[in-house]
């Protein structure tokens, strides 16, 4: 899956119109000027509420009901981990919620907490699909070929274009080029 026309297809009815023009904005708007864009604000215009917690070490945030935030969900992020992983996290968030969550049961418990370390995960195939869902919003559309061409393919600068880690540009140069 490296295209928003196969995410759209995997969340089908899960994401309207108005969604799916924000996170293709998002995705456009890295090129514009090479700078990483803010997530949060995606996440705002996505819905969620997003807010930044202490939580213990070793979870990155999760994924809980909020009635006030216009989506009925809030992310929440461990703010003792760097800038690179809070990002992440909030873009890993949204994969659960669009492709995971049950939406049908309003009082239903924290939907997803998530361990920083991928040894922890509970459930592999999901975690899985959660990163990939925010890799495609990163990189899919060919945003990671158009900075290789800029940068070539130089780790450190990438990283910083897209505001991620190293090794998340590397996992990804192998999954979009
Ligand atoms: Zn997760």
């Amino acid at each position: 899956m490296r295209t928003f026309k196969q995410l759209f297809a995997t969340v089908r009815e899960r994401a309207n119109g108005d969604q799916r023009k924000a996170m293709r904005d998002f995705n456009f708007s890295q090129r514009l000027d090479g700078k990483a864009k803010s997530v949060k604000e995606l996440a705002e215009n996505l819905g969620f509420s997003v807010t930044l917690v202490s939580l213990r070490r070793g979870i990155s945030g999760r994924l809980v009901q909020d009635p006030f935030s216009d989506n009925g969900y809030e992310i929440q992020v461990n703010k003792n981990q760097s800038k690179e992983a809070m990002r992440w996290t909030v873009l890993h968030e949204m994969g659960h919620f669009f492709l995971h969550s049950d939406r049908s049961d309003p009082l239903a418990d924290p939907l997803y907490l998530d361990r920083s370390d991928e040894a922890f995960y509970v459930d592999q195939k999901q975690e899985a699909e959660a990163n990939h869902f925010a890799a495609v919003l990163l990189f899919g559309d060919g945003s990671l070929e158009a900075a290789v061409s800029l940068h070539g393919k130089d780790i450190r600068k990438l990283a910083r274009v897209f505001g991620v880690s190293e090794k998340t540009i590397e996992i990804a140069l192998k999954q979009f080029l």
